[in-house]
C-alpha cells in the first residue's frame, strides 16, 4: 500500500497538568495512538511532559510525542481537553465554571477552527456546563462532543461495591448518572452483580447489604473527590483511566455503554444542558443514549440534578 494513503492515529490533549499528563501517559502505554500532541498555555509544561513520554518510548511502542499548538489538531481523531484549574479544598466543581469557562471560550474556538472530523472529550470541571458550553462555542455536532461525565462515579462506585462484597469489581454493574459533582445519582434500582440484583448477590455471598449500605456507599462515592483532594491535593489517575476507556471505545468503534455527558433531550419549554446518561460510544462521538426504567426515587433525584444544572449552564451562559 502507498505509505501514504495511511494516516498515523493523532491524538491532540489541551492541558498537560495532573488529569492532561496522565491521560497522556496512559495513552502512551496502551499503544493506541501513534502520534500524541501536547497543547498548553505553558509551552515549556508541554515541552517537558512531551520530552518526557518520549524517552519512554523505545521501552513501549513507538508513538510521536511533541509539544505543538491548535494547527495540529488538524488530523486528530480525538482532542482531549482537560484545560483550566481544578477543585481546591473548598470549592464545589459548580464554583470552577466562570474561571474555566472563560478559558474554554479561548481554547474551544482556536480548536474548533483546526479540527476536521475530530471527537472532542472534555474533562475539565465542572464538565457537564462545559462540555455544553463546548458544542455551543465550537458549533460541532452534538454528538461529536463528550464529556466524561460520570464514568469516573461509576467506577469509584463499582469500586466500592466489589470491595463491599469481596468480588471483582468488573463483575459489578452500577451506575451513576446525572451530575457529576454533589448531584449525582446513582442508579440502585438497576444494580446487577454477576446478572443478579445487587442485594439478591450479596445474600447469596452472605454480604448485609441493604438502604443504609446503599446511602453509605453512595456518600463515600460523592465525597471521593474531596477525600483524595484532602490527602493529596488533586484526583488523576482514576479520571484519566476513564477518559482512556473513552478515547479506546471512539478510535477501536467499540460502542461501548459508557456513562458520559452529553445532550439530553430538549424538553419543551426547558433550556437543554449536558448531564451523563449511559450512552453507546464509537468511532462518531455519542451514537445513541440509552433510556433507562428508574424508579420515583431515581426520577426525582435526577430531576433536581438537571434543574441544578439547568441553572449553573444558563448562569454560565449569561456571562
Ligand atoms: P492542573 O492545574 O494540574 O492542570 C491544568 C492545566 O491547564 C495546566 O497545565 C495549565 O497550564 C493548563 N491551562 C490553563 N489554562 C489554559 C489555557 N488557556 N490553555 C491551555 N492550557 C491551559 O489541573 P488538573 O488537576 O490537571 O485538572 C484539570 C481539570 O480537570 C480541572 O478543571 C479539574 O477540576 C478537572 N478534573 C476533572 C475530573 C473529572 O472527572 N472530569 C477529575 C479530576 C479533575
Amino acid at each position: 500500500m502507498d505509505a501514504s494513503l495511511v494516516s498515523p492515529v493523532r491524538v491532540a490533549i489541551v492541558g498537560t497538568g495532573h488529569v492532561g499528563a496522565t491521560f497522556a501517559y496512559a495513552l502512551l502505554l496502551s499503544g493506541l495512538a501513534a502520534e500524541i500532541v501536547l497543547i498548553n498555555r505553558d509551552a515549556a509544561d508541554a515541552e517537558g511532559e512531551a520530552m518526557d513520554l518520549a524517552h519512554a518510548t523505545p521501552l513501549l511502542r513507538p508513538a510521536r510525542v511533541w509539544a505543538g499548538d491548535y494547527s495540529d489538531c488538524a488530523s486528530a481523531a480525538v482532542v482531549v481537553v482537560t484545560a483550566g484549574a481544578a477543585q481546591g479544598e473548598h470549592d464545589s466543581r459548580l464554583d470552577l465554571a466562570e474561571q474555566n469557562g472563560a478559558i474554554f471560550r479561548t481554547i474551544i474556538p482556536q480548536i474548533a477552527r483546526n479540527t476536521t472530523s475530530s471527537v472532542l472529550v472534555i474533562a475539565t470541571n465542572p464538565v457537564d456546563v462545559l462540555t455544553y458550553a463546548t458544542i455551543k462555542l465550537s458549533g460541532l455536532p452534538p454528538t461529536r462532543v463528550i464529556g466524561s461525565g460520570t464514568i469516573l462515579d461509576t467506577s469509584r462506585l463499582q469500586a466500592l461495591v466489589g470491595e463491599r462484597l469481596g468480588v471483582d469489581p468488573r463483575s459489578v454493574h452500577s451506575d451513576i448518572i446525572g451530575e457529576h459533582g454533589d448531584n449525582q445519582v446513582p442508579v440502585w434500582s438497576l444494580a446487577t452483580v454477576g446478572g443478579a440484583p445487587v442485594r439478591v448477590a450479596a445474600a447469596s455471598l452472605g454480604i448485609p447489604f441493604d438502604g443504609s449500605t446503599e446511602k453509605e456507599l453512595a456518600r463515600a462515592t460523592r465525597e471521593a473527590a474531596r477525600r483524595v483532594v484532602d490527602r493529596k491535593g488533586a484526583t488523576y489517575y482514576a479520571v484519566a483511566t476513564g477518559i482512556m476507556r473513552i478515547v479506546e471505545a471512539i478510535l477501536r468503534d467499540q460502542r461501548t455503554v459508557l456513562t458520559v455527558s452529553t445532550l439530553v433531550d430538549h424538553q419543551p419549554g426547558q433550556e437543554s444542558i449536558c448531564c451523563s446518561m449511559p450512552a453507546v460510544i464509537g468511532a462518531q462521538g455519542v451514537h445513541r443514549v440509552v433510556q433507562l426504567p428508574l424508579n420515583a426515587d431515581e426520577r426525582h433525584a435526577l430531576r433536581r440534578s438537571t434543574d441544578t444544572l439547568r441553572k449553573a449552564t444558563t448562569t454560565y451562559d449569561r456571562l
